[in-house]
């Protein structure tokens, strides 16, 4: 075992190693896992502002993708909209935790939204490498998947300057010469694995790319993979609570497929499939960045229900990562600019 197990761990081992022994199943709870500090931030904005300002409160795409978190914010009252022009002139919207491309500000601008911006701060991060790069004569490798609305903003930052790079195939199609100044940025959700193969094939191509100073896979994203890989040993099949537009939930399913165990990505108990049970002794159980805790536990719940007989979770140390909220004040009120 990497860890020890929380509470009466030893004790709760040794009853589950028995059980697992008389054929019951167990489930292993991954740690950390769920909610990550830019998307606790990005949920309390949009709560914060319906206190604040009262209904509508208009957000521009999934605030975090997560089907549960939008259904409850849309029932306290917040109304989702895919664009800026749906929104009635002057009224207050929010933009999503997954970061907005320029235009998108413009657009606010022009209409006269009052605008709140949830973006994490760690995308903003990465928004700020590729202008400072862009502006050094650069070009941006970004790694990342294409359509993905983090993608979209990130290379709206500077569009000219960016080549987006899906994976290892994509890398033998470049072409960029040695007197090419170029850097290469991710995507915060990707799968350390795959990322590090792809920046291993463009090194090895064009050494003369320049590195970021830290890591762009947040560390969020980081921690929850290594939660994965950490308890793929012990377990025959993974659960993953998170919406299927979610990049890091999808990354963790594709930690452990790559390591052999079978994974499926639920958005709740609704979606467990009895078959997937059928014959496993060790069911792994993981969360998304933007999966509420409350949707873990009633997954633990269903599977109590059908004859898990006891629950690990790995004891870890949380992440103790917090981020300030932004001005609550709309930008239009404060004229203060997108950062
Ligand atoms: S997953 Fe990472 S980048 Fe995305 S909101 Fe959470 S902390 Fe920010």
């Amino acid at each position: 075992m990497d860890r020890a197990v929380r509470g009466v761990a030893a004790m709760e081992d040794r009853v589950s190693d028995a059980r697992t022994e008389t054929g019951l199943p167990v489930a292993v709870v991954a740690k950390p896992r769920g909610f990550c500090a830019g998307v606790e931030r990005a949920i309390r904005v949009v709560e914060l502002t319906l206190e604040r300002y009262g209904p509508p409160v208009y957000v521009r795409k999934e605030i975090v993708h997560n089907r549960r978190v939008v259904e409850r914010l849309r029932a306290a009252g917040a109304t989702f909209v895919e664009e800026l022009d749906e929104v009635p002139l002057g009224a207050v919207a929010i933009l999503s935790a997954h970061g907005s491309p320029p235009e998108v500000y413009e657009a606010a601008e022009d209409r006269g939204l009052r605008l709140i911006d949830a973006t994490c701060p760690l995308v903003r991060k990465v928004h700020v490498e590729v202008r400072r790069y862009a502006k050094r004569g650069h070009r941006i490798i970004l790694i990342g998947h294409a359509g993905h609305d983090e993608v979209i903003g990130t290379t709206g930052q500077a569009p000219e300057a960016t080549i987006l790079v899906k994976n290892v195939d994509d890398v033998a199609g470049l072409r960029i010469g040695p007197d090419v100044k170029g850097v290469i940025l991710t995507q915060t959700t990707l799968s350390q694995d795959d990322t590090r193969a792809i920046v291993g094939e463009l090194r090895a191509r064009f050494p003369h790319l320049e590195l970021p100073p830290s890591d762009d896979i947040c560390y969020a994203t980081q921690n929850r993979q290594s939660a994965v890989k950490e308890i793929i040993p012990r377990i025959d099949t993974l659960l993953v609570v998170g919406s299927q537009n979610s990049s890091n939930s999808r990354r963790l399913t594709e930690v452990a497929r790559a390591r052999g165990v079978a994974a499926h990505l639920i958005d709740g108990p609704a979606d467990i499939e009895e078959a997937w049970l059928k014959g496993v002794r060790r069911i792994g159980v993981t969360s998304g960045a933007s999966a509420p805790e409350d949707v873990v536990q009633s997954v633990l719940g269903y599977l109590r229900e059908r004859g898990v007989a006891a629950i690990e979770e790995v004891d870890a140390p949380d992440e103790g990562v917090t981020f300030t909220l932004p001005e609550l004040t709309p930008m239009t009120d404060t004229e203060s600019p997108p950062g």
